[in-house]
């Protein structure tokens, strides 16, 4: 026998109490999740149509008392329906239940309060003149469209420098598709969704484009969904969660800014926004494009094995030139004396830059700094020489690898130079800032990090302060990198670059390509020439020279055979069995429980797992954090792999008071 749960209300509320129907043979096969069926409701005899969210094999209840499906409502294919299915798959492909997956696909229904409208005339009215595309811009378009003429179009990756007009390229596709009426989802990082970004599009598309972003209230974002489900508003530009739009005519999924992390859920199910807005377009019929001057790898191997199409863009607009990049070795500041945090090269550049009116941008690259232990004097980094992964110090005086475990003691010198100046780092921006207030008298500077920019309107104040040339330099942490668009800036100055080249994670390469490459692209983008200054302790390091020479596709190639190598992604996925649970020993054990079941199910060790290890941070709000990783070719297997552990921790008790989570890296 069957059994299928629906529910009769689209509300996160009802979710969590979805009612138990039993599926007639006659209907098995139809009834699948997403699907809308009749079904009698309550004692009134009343009939009411619902949404199929999951189907099992057994039932809590006595199936004698249980009532059946009537009917599937074929033809019904609605917003909502399409939802749910994106819905189970991403509870199939990313693990969680249910219900988990229909509330983040679902809007919240709460109650919503009137938001005032803002009047922005005279902002609009000053807004350059309708632009004319280039004629690469122009070559862009039409290749995309000729591929969405085909029968099956792919996913587009448009890969152009900062500041090649993606953006007006997006902007182009997005009127073509509001002319076929369809409707269209903008994902963009939050950090990057500036009122620059949200003036170009109501400058083009006016009342038709809404913006979802952290700051609405539950209310006013449920109120957007609902103008986007009656029509209303025809274009969503916002971060992640807009993906989830219901309109009933998707045309087209832009991403921006493709390679951002914040594309990546944190909140079971674990999805990420470029797979799950394919899947989605896939079901719709609709299309995908996704730009970046920095792509993922994995988004750049599928261009090259040709799943998507790939397009790029070489060159800025009009006369920008790419800036002119200076590496500057840090060991040699040390050994001539220079113990400032700036280098005599950054002091010049800066010096000249002020005496001409420019400004510049201080960018401290503090990604995956935690808990790593580095030498002062030579940059040395203690790495697994099983994962070459950066190790971390833990308060038991070991240095730690978080993939397989790997442990040794902490240093009292530096294995490479002898040192005493080995260990932890801790450097922020107010020390930057301190420090610079004490070199240059009477400079004027805004700080942009997590503590500046919590209060509401946080970042876009200190952007627009920095905009009106109210100071000199702005120093931040990644934050500044994105998306945002300051003539006057002719200095970039990137401190510490190699910093995140020994985060304790595979893509540490490709994030500190990514975060040089993104920090010095914002240096010359009016009609000055800019210069970026870029500090590292590893001057030869390929993602360092790549990314000075802002040489996307030398990256790419060293990067991919490292891939290659190591079995990293996207030559192989990864999934991560994370768990977590206030007793440590106990988590251990029930860990190495999975691990052996994981033997079990891949004697022949085809999945190649490594650990359990602590994971990266180790313990949160008192909970100790593990983590295993399995390794394969095919997401399938992976899918799996999921499935059975996920079984298997469900019935067995030991399990009780840990949680597991999954997370599948692409
Ligand atoms: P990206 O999204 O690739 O960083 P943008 O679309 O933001 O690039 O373009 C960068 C800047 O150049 C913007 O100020 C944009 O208005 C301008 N620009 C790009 N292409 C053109 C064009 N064909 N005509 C006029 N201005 C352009
Ligand atoms: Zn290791
Ligand atoms: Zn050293």
């Amino acid at each position: 026998m069957q059994y299928a749960d629906v529910i009769v209300n689209i509300t996160a509320d009802a979710l969590d109490k979805p009612f138990a129907y039993i599926v007639p043979d006659e209907l098995s096969g139809q009834v699948v999740p997403g699907a809308r069926v009749r079904v009698p409701f309550g004692n009134g005899g009343r009939h009411v149509s619902a949404f199929v969210v999951a189907l099992r094999d057994t039932c809590d209840y006595d199936p004698s008392k249980m009532k059946a499906i009537e009917a599937v409502l074929t033809g019904e294919d609605t917003a909502d329906a399409r939802l749910i299915k994106l819905a189970a798959w991403m509870c199939r492909t990313y693990g969680g239940v249910m219900a988990q997956a229909l509330k983040t696909v679902l809007p919240t229904k709460k109650r919503v309060r009137r938001k005032k409208t803002e009047d922005v005339r005279e902002e609009l009215a000053a807004l350059p003149a309708p632009a004319v595309l280039t004629e690469g811009q122009q070559g862009a378009v039409d290749r995309i469209l000729s591929e969405w003429e085909r029968e099956n179009p792919r996913p587009v990756l448009l890969r152009g420098v900062t500041g090649s007009g993606k953006t007006l390229i997006y902007m182009e596709l997005i009127a073509r598709v509001l002319e076929e009426g369809r409707d269209v989802i903008v994902l963009i990082p939050e950090i990057a969704l500036t009122r620059q970004t949200v003036m170009r599009f109501v400058a083009r598309f006016g009342g038709r484009v809404s913006f979802l972003h952290s700051r609405l209230s539950d209310g006013e974002k449920y109120d957007q969904m609902k103008a986007a489900r009656k029509g209303d508003v025809r274009i969503m530009v916002g971060p992640r969660s807009a993906l989830f739009t219901p309109f009933s005519h998707l045309g087209l999924i832009v991403i921006d800014e493709e390679h951002e992390e914040s594309y990546h859920s944190e909140l079971t199910p674990r999805y990420h926004a470029r797979e799950t807005a394919i899947k989605r377009a896939e079901i719709e019929g609709a299309r995908v494009v996704m730009g970046s001057a920095t792509p993922s790898l994995t988004a750049s191997a599928r261009a090259e094995r040709g799943e998507y199409l790939g397009i790029v863009l070489p060159e800025r607009y009009g006369s920008a030139e790419l800036p002119e990049t200076k590496i500057v070795d840090m060991t040699e500041e040390m050994k001539s004396g220079n113990r400032s945090i700036f280098s005599g090269t950054l002091k010049e550049e800066l010096t000249d830059c002020l005496r001409e009116g420019g400004q510049a941008m201080l960018f401290l690259n503090r990604r995956g700094y935690a808990g790593f232990v580095t030498c002062r004097a030579c940059g040395y980094v203690a790495r697994c020489p099983h994962c070459d992964i950066s190790l971390t110090r833990h308060l038991n005086r070991k240095l730690v690898c978080h993939y397989c475990g790997y442990e040794i003691p902490e240093y009292e010198t530096c294995p490479s130079c002898g040192s005493p100046h080995i260990g932890g780092i801790s450097v922020g921006t107010e020390q930057v800032e301190e420090q610079l207030k004490k070199e240059f008298p009477g400079i004027r500077t805004l700080r942009m990090d997590l503590d500046t920019t919590r209060g509401k309107e946080g970042h876009g104040k200190i952007l627009k302060e920095f905009g009106e040339r109210k100071a000199d330099v702005l120093i931040g942490t990644q934050m500044i990198v994105k998306g945002h668009d300051f003539p006057n800036v002719t200095l970039v100055g990137v401190l510490l670059a190699d910093l995140s080249l020994n985060a304790q994670d595979y893509r540490a390469a490709e994030r500190t390509f990514q975060l040089i490459t993104q920090a010095a692209g914002r240096a010359g983008r009016g009609q000055k020439p800019g210069t970026a200054v870029i500090q590292t302790y590893k001057p030869d390091h390929f993602a360092i020279l790549t990314a000075a020479a802002q040489n996307y596709e030398a990256f790419y190639k060293e990067e991919m055979s490292y891939r290659r190598i190591m079995h990293y992604p996207p030559e192989g996925l990864l999934l991560a069995v994370l768990g977590s649970g206030e007793d440590p020993a106990k988590l251990h054990e029930a860990m190495e429980y999975i691990r052996r079941f994981i033997s079990r199910i891949d004697p022949k060790n085809a999945f190649s797992a490594i650990g359990p290890a602590p994971q990266t941070v180790g313990k949160v709000r008192d909970r100790y954090r593990e983590v295993i990783y399995i390794r394969h070719r095919e997401r399938e297997m992976l899918v799996k792999a999921r499935s059975l552990i996920e079984r298997y921790t469900e019935m067995n008790s030991g399990f009780a008071d840990i949680r597991v989570e999954f997370n599948l890296s692409t």
